[in-house]
């Protein structure tokens, strides 16, 4: 098997100073890609800006002989992601692939969640991802080749507690890259998600003593297939935890067919409406698969 190389692509990673971007920064920059390592040096919550972790990341590149610059915009507003883009653009003229991964987080349960601490999350996650990609998505369908990794997570997929504000940018994120994979297919432009789990500074308080070996490195060659030219997948989510790498999938029971209904008849077939065995998944034309095998359905009257 030959070596993956990322010679000349030029890739954004967004949040790329700690943790899994940084992973992401250096195995890219390793094997040839051009980076632009994005991150305005933010404390946990997103507060403050230390232009030192990206500064860092490019010089870890640049020691292995590899080529990066730093860029500090923030991915929380229109104009920072359009200047994130932009670095790309100005300084390598191209953008090949685009990784959002930059976070932040702040927890508050429903009832004593802030507002601000509401918004400041869906700035950063979700809004962000939405500023970024919107940037670089033209140039991308212009060039008819383009990357796209956004980060989602387990809270986005079951939810968790007291960080309401994560789990809805996590999931708004499938919603996106749904979008970007049909609207790019024709124009060369593959997104996709990552589901990753690693320790990182977001570990912070947790008791991690059990956990397995769970650093940034088991996530980011999957992401970097992610990245890659011969990548075969779009729209999908692929988990990468512990070690273990899998397919995330939205399914649906095969349903129940009725030509009409009543409240009383839902509450008299649930089992079967919910009887989950043999789901079925719907790709990436989804909406319209979904929508002819329930016309399907009525029309054979079953
Ligand atoms: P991290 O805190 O080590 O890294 C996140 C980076 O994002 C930081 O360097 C921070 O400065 C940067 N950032 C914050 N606000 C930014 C902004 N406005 N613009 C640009 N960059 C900004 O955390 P991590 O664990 O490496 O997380 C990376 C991504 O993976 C996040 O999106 C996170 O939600 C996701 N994730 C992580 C885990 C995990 O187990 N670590 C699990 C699921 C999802």
């Amino acid at each position: 098997m030959s070596e993956l190389r990322y010679d000349d692509r030029v890739i954004v990673i967004t949040g790329a100073g700690r943790g899994l971007g940084r992973a992401y920064a250096e195995l890219l920059g390793a094997r040839g890609a051009r980076v632009v390592v994005n991150d305005p040096g933010s404390a946990v919550r997103g507060e403050g800006i230390d232009a030192g972790p990206a500064a860092e990341v490019v010089a870890a590149i640049k020691a292995q002989g590899g080529d990066a610059i730093v860029s500090t915009d923030s991915v929380a507003t229109p104009e920072g992601g359009r200047a994130i883009i932009e670095a790309a653009l100005d300084h390598y003229g191209r953008i090949d692939g685009l990784i959002h991964n930059a976070g932040n987080v702040r927890y508050g349960s429903m009832q004593a969640l802030s507002q601000e601490d509401f918004d400041a999350v869906l700035d950063v996650h979700l809004r962000g991802a939405f500023h970024v990609a919107r940037a670089a998505f033209p140039h991308m369908c212009k060039a008819r080749y383009g990357r796209i990794i956004l980060t989602s997570s387990i809270g986005g997929l079951y939810g968790n507690r007291d960080c309401v504000n994560y789990g809805m940018s996590k999931s708004g994120m499938i919603g996106l890259n749904n979008v970007l994979a049909l609207e790019g297919e024709a124009e060369g432009v593959k997104s996709n998600i990552i589901v990753p789990g690693a320790v990182t500074r977001m570990a912070e308080g947790l008791d991690i003593s059990q956990y397995p070996p769970m650093g940034p490195e088991l996530v980011s060659p999957v992401v970097a297939w992610l990245a890659h030219e011969s990548c075969s997948v779009t729209g999908e989510m692929l988990v990468s935890i512990a070690g273990r790498v899998a397919r995330a999938f939205i399914a649906e029971s095969k349903g129940v067919y009725q030509p009409s209904w009543t409240p009383e008849d839902v509450g008299a077939r649930i089992d079967a409406i919910m009887d989950s065995q043999d789901p079925l998944v719907f790709g990436l034309e989804g909406h319209v698969d979904h929508i002819r095998y329930s016309f399907g359905r009525a029309v054979a009257g079953e």
